[in-house]
């Protein structure tokens, strides 16, 4: 397929609001927001004729509006499929006017298997989610899109980490509700604002002020209006696209999903930014701001896909870069450097060209066994996280009688770690070393990464108090088996990553959660799933 470019579309006129006459109630524990102001911008009606378009403007959603009125439900699967990575728990498609379709497990298999009824799906508009639980049961039932009263459809890409403040404001008028599902908890918090604001910016001012904790909301409207929003802080990412083939607008979680729709990436949504795909085009309006963003460098690190760009920064090209960091960091004399599969690879990459020594791939993911494919961080149970790093097997000739650098994006409990060094000495490996891209974790994340409970972190259950890298290097090398290790620290991951430190979340690293509202409660592993 012939690809034009597409050029992002310039700002047509703007729109002030001045956040009090919105009369909003006062936030909810809010105390490092400041909304300045709520700015809409509209943009012009897309002219579908013209072939250059005139537009001014630990889960993965999609969001598409074809304006040439083609179906977009194989779109959407499409989409889906390409942000597999960010949860194979299960998937769900919501299309005006038919029931949601979920499923359990991957996008893949679900949609081979319900083929018949997505080819049904006619309409030109919908939404998509792949979910990771942070929050609520692996069920059907709290597999997204969900329905709010039939008003909209919401699929989310966070966590609400207040829930317990949202809870007594929504069962008043819903009492059928509890709070273990965050995302059908905020959906029914929005339609309570919109249905007194009908405004959809405005709706969720309110709400931004009442959520601490991350999100992009994706919802689809009754009147078929496709809707995006990022918090303020911009936790996670999400971005915009175009098909000017199609003339078809995606919205999507990570730009590798518009990659493989053969779209063009037109830009980052902005935190606090809601973006309307409807028959005229993109609107953006903005219904929160704040003095600094938090994004998550465990999105670059671990989390997102390596060909999508994230704020501007490729995710390929930082973990590569993050390798030379460690390699200017840490110089242990080894023959071969290798790296934990998949995510570590670019890492590893670098690391050998900064030091010279060469890379060999040292350990395979087992592709063909049940779950060779998945990926063992974001598998929800004890069992099903053993039994994938059972599945990575080592290829004895590249170790064996080797001095092995192995390079991993991140210690979280330090099982995988342990199971991997044990593997490596098995196979002969003479001295193993580890270096690790991401600082070390202490605290647990609420703001979409289901990091585990404090008693849980490896670097913390060696060392609960702050300690140099140097001496917890130490302690976790001792711990996991291996004859050096080191850690990156929080100056070498704003290195490699290239977005400033205050551009970052750190609170995993430090247990300074300055992106949130409120302290979040600490909950155990149950309560969070419960
Ligand atoms: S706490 Fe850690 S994982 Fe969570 S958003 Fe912040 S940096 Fe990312």
């Amino acid at each position: 397929m012939s690809r034009k470019s597409y050029t992002p579309p310039g700002i047509d006129s703007c729109l002030y609001l001045s956040a009090k006459s919105l009369n909003v109630n006062p936030a909810v524990g809010a105390k490092n927001r400041v909304l300045t102001r709520s700015k809409t911008i509209h943009t012009p009606r897309l002219d579908p004729q013209a072939g250059r378009e005139a537009v001014k403007e630990h889960c993965g959603i999609v969001g598409i509006y074809s304006l040439k009125g083609e179906p977009v439900a194989e779109r959407i699967v499409k989409g889906l499929s390409a942000l597999q990575h960010r949860g194979q728990e299960s998937w769900g498609i919501a299309i005006p006017g038919e029931p949601i379709v979920k499923g359990l497990g991957l996008i893949g298999v679900g949609a081979a298997a319900n083929a018949r009824k997505i080819l049904r799906l006619a309409g030109n508009r919908g939404i998509g989610h792949v979910r990771y639980s942070t929050r609520g049961r692996t069920t059907l039932e709290n597999a997204s899109p969900m329905d709010i009263k039939g008003e909209f459809s919401i699929a989310q890409n966070g966590t609400v980490a207040n829930t317990e403040d949202l809870y007594p404001l929504v069962t008043g008028e819903f009492p059928i509700l509890d709070d273990s599902n965050d995302t059908r908890l905020a959906g029914y918090r929005l339609l309570q604002h919109y249905r007194r604001e009908h405004d959809w910016t405005r709706a969720f001012n309110r709400l931004a002020r009442e959520l601490s904790g991350s999100f992009c909301f994706m919802i689809l409207t009754k009147e078929g209006e496709v809707l995006a929003a990022r918090d303020e802080a911009g936790f996670r990412p999400l971005c915009l696209g175009y098909d000017e083939e199609n003339k078809t607008h995606i919205l999507a979680s990570e730009s590798c999903a518009l990659t493989a729709l053969h779209a063009d990436f037109v830009r980052d949504v902005q935190p606090g930014e809601l973006v309307r795909l409807n028959k005229d085009g993109v609107t953006v309006t903005t219904f929160a701001d704040s003095p600094r963003h938090y994004h998550c460098p465990f999105e670059y690190t671990y989390f997102a896909h390596p060909s999508s760009t994230i704020e501007g920064h490729n995710v390929y090209e930082t973990r590569r870069q993050l390798g030379r960091v460690l390699a200017r960091k840490y110089r242990f004399s080894a023959d071969v450097v290798i790296p934990v599969p998949d995510s570590a690879r670019p890492a590893a990459l670098g690391y050998s060209e900064e030091s010279g020594i060469p890379m060999e791939e040292g350990l395979m993911k087992d592709r063909y066994r049940k779950k060779g494919n998945l990926r063992s961080f974001i598998e929800p149970t004890d069992e099903s996280r053993e039994e994938i790093v059972r599945e990575i097997i080592t290829i004895k000739p590249v170790v064996e009688g080797k001095r092995v650098i192995v390079v991993d994006d991140s210690i979280v409990r330090g099982t995988s770690s342990k199971n991997i060094i044990r593997a490596l000495r098995d196979a002969g490996a003479k001295k193993v070393y580890m270096v690790v891209t991401f600082p070390p974790i202490r605290h647990p994340c609420y703001m979409g990464i289901d990091f585990p409970t404090r008693e849980e972190l490896l670097a913390n259950r060696v060392d609960g108090e702050d300690t140099s890298i140097s001496e917890l290097n130490k302690k976790v090398a001792n711990e996991i088996g291996v004859d050096g290790l080191g850690y990156n620290d929080m100056e070498g991951l704003t290195k490699g990553i290239g977005l400033r430190p205050d551009e970052m979340c750190f609170a995993c690293v430090t247990g300074n959660y300055l992106g949130l509202k409120k302290d979040p409660v600490v909950r155990t592993r149950e309560e969070m799933k419960a």
